[in-house]
């Protein structure tokens, strides 16, 4: 057995009582936590014997090899939860750079209409180490763009995964309605509704684990109330639920997208998804920018989820989520990097600040804390996707998916408050980055691949992209 001790540093555990040692040990047998509390490790732990008062306590195992981590100067938190992104726009950034949400896709469809499984797998590999080198364990992605011919895109974003070493949540996302029937993508950007339903069942059979220390799981997410049709909608949540899985989309986004939906179906985006089957506690959805009281109440009894994506809105200007709102009424919800075309940085730790900063724009300076903004990174997220049980705090029981920030450099000089500092200050260096106990980051650079050639994979991918169109 393999044994993790961490001592020294402030805990933020996150949990239901929002625990906090200053000075506080985690310790982790394989996979999962074994013991959380104040000040240094129990004797047990560091001596490699086995917990509790049972027959076999105390005894000495000879199999348990123990790590020790001194971790003082540093804070550990859960390992963050991305709930939304499009890992291939790694390929696609700073293009279409002052334009709101409807003229940037437009702009943006027809490279993406030239992508394929290679190019695809080195810009994930790319947005992915970006992730985990900004304390990300989880990561949800919600890819719809497969042109014909272009391979198995889904199986090359399920590799760049592995070779990252994050936990996974893919969705096999879909786009049916053309602009030749009133849609915003290109037709050539579209597929049928009878092959992404076809596409959505084999992801699920192909890739999906629904044990509960999946590594990938898969959801199906038509992508937008603009880009797929009503039949596609209904189909797809039916598909969904009869295997099992979580229904993800985007709703709410923008002034335009509201406009659309009550211009083409008399519904507001919240009203139209809820006729189709689209509310419900094993749904999640991107952005939620513009929901009336009517559309929080829904989200709230129906248990719908929420992935707050602040930068993309902000870069977009598509307006400030009421997440304070949500939150009050009950609402689970995460926060999302969203596609790195929309938000260049790809970084989840810095979305804790940028979510503090714009909600208190709307909800005044003592509506959102760090340490809601922490919440919504964690177990707000392990919630959104499902996985609470075993995700999202630091707790003993559930899986070891832990960020330990260096806290101690200059930059941190002067806040005495851990939390704070990386919640409102710079970025802190990742020291480690476990997922299920796992090493994957180390001391800032990733355990297990190698960044230069990650960086250069995905710059030859941008620029053959480039070169396609
Ligand atoms: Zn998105």
């Amino acid at each position: 057995m393999r044994r993790l001790v961490v001592e020294g540093a402030y805990v933020a555990t996150v949990d239901r009582s929002s625990r906090e040692f200053d000075g506080g040990h985690v310790v982790v047998d394989d996979s999962r936590i074994v013991a959380v509390g104040d000040g240094p490790a129990p004797a047990w732990a560091v001596e490699g014997r086995m917990p509790g008062g049972g027959s076999g306590s105390g005894s000495v195992s000879g199999s348990v090899s123990v790590e020790r981590v001194d971790a003082r100067g540093h804070l550990l938190t859960p390992g963050l939860i991305n709930t939304h992104h499009h890992l291939y726009q790694w390929l696609t950034r700073g293009i279409a750079q002052d334009s709101i949400l409807f003229d940037w896709l437009v702009a943006l469809y027809p490279t993406w209409a030239r992508i394929d499984e290679p190019l695809v797998e080195a810009g994930a590999a790319a947005a992915l180490a970006v992730l985990a080198r900004s304390g990300c364990t989880t990561v949800g992605d919600h890819h719809y763009v497969f042109p014909q011919g272009s391979g198995d895109i889904l199986a090359g974003i399920v590799r760049a995964a592995g070779a990252v070493g994050v936990r996974l949540h893919a969705t096999r996302g879909s786009m049916d309605l053309g602009s030749s029937q009133g849609g915003l993508p290109p037709d050539f950007a579209v597929e049928t509704t009878d092959a992404a339903l076809l596409a959505s069942a084999d992801a699920v059979e192909r890739f999906h684990d629904p044990s509960a220390d999946a590594r990938v799981q898969i959801a199906i997410a038509p992508c937008s109330p603009f880009s797929v049709t009503s039949d596609l909608l209904r189909e797809a949540a039916v598909l969904g639920r009869s295997l099992g899985v979580r229904l993800h989309t985007h709703g709410s986004e923008t002034v335009e997208e509201d406009a659309f939906c009550l211009e083409r179906f008399g519904r507001t985006p919240t009203q139209y998804l809820e006729d189709l089957g689209w509310l419900g506690d094993d749904v999640w959805m991107a952005h939620c920018v513009h929901l009336d009281d009517h559309a929080i109440s829904r989200f709230a009894a129906t248990g719908t989820g929420v992935a707050h994506c602040p930068s993309s809105n902000a870069r977009l200007a598509a307006g400030i989520a009421p997440v304070p709102q949500l939150l009050r009424a009950g609402v689970p919800v995460g926060l999302g990097v969203d596609g790195s075309a929309s938000n260049e940085s790809g970084q989840l730790g810095s979305e804790i600040r940028q979510a503090v900063l714009l909600n208190r724009l709307r909800a005044g300076a003592d509506g959102f804390s760090v340490r809601d903004g922490l919440g919504l990174a964690t177990i707000g997220g392990a919630r959104v996707l499902g996985r609470e049980r075993d995700l999202g705090s630091i707790e003993v029981g559930k899986l070891a998916d832990l960020a330990l920030w260096r806290i101690d450099g200059v930059e941190f000089a002067g806040i005495a408050d851990p939390v704070a500092a990386l919640g409102l200050g710079a970025l802190p260096p990742v020291a480690r980055l476990w997922v299920g106990g796992e090493t994957v980051v180390d001391g800032g650079a990733l355990a297990g691949a190698d960044e230069g050639l990650l960086a250069e994979a995905a710059a030859r991918a941008s620029r053959e992209l480039a070169a396609r169109v």
